[in-house]
């Protein structure tokens, strides 16, 4: 049987990155690490374990477009003339990796005001966006594939499968035959994934639904037939079935957690994640818990139970302020008494043609 080694490279705040070495015809990287010397170092030493280096790399394969999947990819190609396979979303996001960091950046300076994160908390986050676009970079997709398209790697066919929540760009890269699959960010063993809310290609004027897309994908994944998942971080997930089945259950203990903050009066989503985390977590990592917390409303907004009024604040998008349905019902709809509504264009980002 073709053999998969696993190389784990350093990876700051989260620990590691697992990158898959397929030892077969063509031999295969799936996912890279970020663009950091540590990594390399520690991709080289992978390599070198199986009497292999870098050069002798043909092909590799992302499953979505996040710094630590993609950051070597150029570096790799450079050395080897690899050549490089991504889903197409993941190959757009490639092709212009800082313009899209970038737009990914101001769109979520404005989602944070809108949200209720102060001024100087987000100013304090820069370095946050300067790590992402510092420790990735562009790569060239060789084979742009499709969702359901088949690739030959690594001595096996593996079956591209677009999963989109974590990352707009995210994809299974699953071997059928033998029930395996690579399945990135979508699902971790250790921790609930998160769900990042990005410019859409065509801003539609509302928020884009990553977590509610996130756990319809997450669905999918559970009623497919496989044995063994290989992640992005830490572990192998063998019971993906019961794992997806905690994480929904997870899912519905924070939305009744935050139902209970709502309890209290109508607040930001940046107010209740206050309520969720700790003082540090939440002034350090203010996008997301942002993100964290969106997600959950909107899954709330879905079932009726909270309802979402965009109030004039002097900003360009005003501010969002959520509360309990039945109390919004009682006081008429208006939080805060009196201040006018605003009409808001949803924060877009880059549009489709824009960047290319
Ligand atoms: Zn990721």
């Amino acid at each position: 049987m073709e053999r998969i080694a696993q190389i784990q490279a350093p990876l700051p705040h989260i620990g590691s990155v697992n990158i898959w070495l397929l030892c077969g015809e063509p031999l295969t990287l799936i996912d890279t690490g970020p663009r950091s010397d540590e990594a390399l170092t520690a991709l080289e030493a992978g390599l070198r374990k199986e009497d292999l280096r870098v050069e002798d790399i043909e092909l590799v394969i992302p499953t979505h477009h996040h710094l630590d999947h993609t950051g070597l990819i150029a570096t790799i190609v450079a050395r080897s003339g690899a050549r490089v396979a991504a889903l197409d979303r993941a190959a757009e996001y490639g092709a212009h990796y800082v313009e899209r960091s970038d737009a990914d950046r101001s769109f979520s300076r404005e989602l944070m005001r809108h949200h209720g994160v102060p001024e100087s908390v987000i100013d304090a986050n820069e370095g946050f966006w300067d790590y992402i676009r510092d420790t990735s970079e562009a790569y060239r997709t060789d084979v742009v594939l499709a969702d359901g398209d088949v690739i030959a790697a690594g001595g096996r066919d593996l079956r591209i499968v677009a999963r989109p929540g974590h990352s707009t760009t995210d994809a299974l890269l699953v071997d059928e035959r033998r029930g395996t699959a690579f399945v990135g960010d979508h699902l971790l063993a250790g921790i609930s994934s998160n769900a990042e809310i990005v410019p859409v290609a065509e801003p539609t004027g509302s928020r884009p639904q990553a977590r509610t897309q996130y756990l319809a994908s997450l669905e999918r994944t559970a009623s497919m037939p496989l044995g063994l998942l290989l992640t992005g971080h830490g572990d192998a997930v063998a019971d993906h079935r019961g794992l997806v089945r905690r994480r929904f259950a997870e899912h519905r203990r924070r939305c009744q957690r935050i139902l209970a903050v709502l309890e209290e009066g109508p607040a930001h989503a940046y107010g209740i994640a206050k309520h969720l985390w700790s003082a540090r977590t939440v002034a350090e990592q203010p996008l997301l818990v942002v993100w964290e917390v969106l997600g959950h409303l909107d899954l709330l907004l879905d079932e009726g139970a909270v309802s979402e009024q965009i109030l004039a604040d002097g900003s360009r998008y005003g501010k969002a302020w959520f509360w309990l349905r039945e109390q919004a019902a009682r006081s008429g709809g208006d939080p805060n008494g009196g201040v006018q509504e605003t009409s808001i264009l949803y924060p877009g980002g880059h549009r489709r043609g824009e960047l290319e």
